[in-house]
């Protein structure tokens, strides 16, 4: 019997991992080669400057201890970097992590008492949830509103009805995992006073800033008064396809960082040393970063035109990240079925993986898959066809 901590409850795991191990089963024993639309990273190798630089970094002896909020240099570099984009951000106001998810992970240490509760747009990127329940807080959620022309958009108003006084903070994940949408800027000005009024902290997780193909994408950081309010997380994993890498990035005012640094040292000690130096490097590789966009770009243009072949699937071309989410109200109705059925249906017959969007985490996903667009151009083409044969078949 393992006494483990009443804190971890019933907390789960990635489950989009869940697919992965049936489509291996599938694989060895049907003999089919699965096709993977579950990929959550770039399928690219991080680019050969930053290799070489971590490389340098290891022969230069740059193996020990970094102070906790990161090396100056790197500190440095991203608040240039978030300055010239956004307004003047002082070094003092960045905190270098293991990884956005430990950004995430500490920021909701620092603010989360039991029962405080963390308003959540539905769908959400799974992890927010468990660390929230982890801490003993309680995620409630504002569905988004979706329609074929327009896509996704934030419920201001059910946002603001669910504010109460046990409402600590908001988080909001622009562009959006699972939908693939960028929130329109009018929505997030929006959300920015209802916060500010309630004086409640909002969550920005920005890790998708990169990966815009249509209009543009506003950053909570271009409100001049986002101290008051904002903690803001980035990360090297998608932009520089460095998810192996573990390096993410928090900024907020120094006060919060300071106490950042605290949590840092006893959990974590620092970021690992010789990664931080060759994440300097990164910052020459936008040349590398926009290839890979434009790469992208191209794959969602085929999945989207693609999936408009499935006449039950309904789709709104995504603007940002690398995910497509097709609503499949319509097959779910005529079979009866919920999106993990459905998932599964689609490995076991198609030899194709999809994400259910009831993994993400409640209402908001019900009616919806992940698809995404980190493969190549033939897997689109070939998996997309395999969906469409076994929809057809049933019909
Ligand atoms: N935030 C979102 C919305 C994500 O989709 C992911 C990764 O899938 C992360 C954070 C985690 O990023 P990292 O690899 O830097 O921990």
């Amino acid at each position: 019997m393992q006494n483990f901590a009443t804190s971890l409850g019933n907390l789960s795991g990635e489950s989009t991992l869940l697919y992965q191990e049936i489509a291996r089963k599938i694989e060895k024993e049907k003999g089919i080669k699965t096709i993977n639309f579950g990929i959550g990273q770039p399928d690219v190798v991080t680019f050969s400057k930053i290799r070489e630089a971590a490389k340098q970094a290891l022969d230069q002896g740059f193996t020990a201890y970094t102070p906790a909020l990161g090396i100056d240099d790197l500190r440095q570099k991203i608040a240039v970097e978030l300055s010239e984009k956004y307004g003047n951000i002082k070094k003092e106001e960045i905190a270098i992590t293991p990884g956005a998810k430990t950004a995430l992970f500490v920021s909701f240490l620092l603010y989360i008492n039991p029962g405080d509760e963390v308003i959540l747009i539905d769908p959400a990127f799974y992890s927010y949830s468990e660390v929230i329940k982890l801490l003993g807080g309680k995620p409630v959620y504002a569905e988004l509103r979706f329609s074929e022309s327009e896509g996704f958009s934030i419920d201001i108003e059910k946002i603001s009805k669910l504010i109460n006084k046990k409402t600590k903070m908001i988080v909001l994940n622009n562009p959006h995992n699972p939908t693939g949408m960028v929130f329109r800027s009018k929505e997030i000005i929006k959300l920015q006073e209802i916060i500010k009024e309630n004086k409640i902290i909002l969550l920005s997780d920005e890790i998708y800033d990169h990966f815009i193909y249509e209009g543009e994408m506003r950053s909570v950081l271009q409100d001049p008064d986002w101290r008051d309010y904002v903690i803001y997380i980035n990360g090297f994993s998608k932009t520089f396809s460095m998810t192996g890498w573990r390096l993410g990035y928090i900024a907020a005012k120094k006060e919060i960082i300071d106490k950042i640094g605290i949590l840092a040292s006893n959990i974590y000690t620092c970021a690992t040393s010789f990664v931080q130096k060759a994440a300097l490097e990164a910052f020459n590789t936008y040349d590398d970063v926009k290839n890979m966009i434009e790469l992208f770009r191209r794959r969602r243009d085929i999945m989207y035109s693609e999936l408009k072949k499935i006449k039950e699937f309904k789709i709104y071309k995504s603007p940002g990240t690398f995910y497509m989410f097709p609503e499949v109200s319509n097959i779910l109705k005529k079979w009866n079925f919920d999106t993990k059925s459905l998932a599964i249906k689609l490995i076991e017959e198609a030899g194709v993986i999809t994400v259910p969007g009831e993994v993400f985490p409640l209402n908001g996903g019900k009616q919806f898959l992940r698809m995404s667009f980190a493969i190549g151009e033939d897997k689109i083409k070939e998996g997309i066809n395999r969906i469409k044969n076994v929809i057809e078949e049933v019909d």
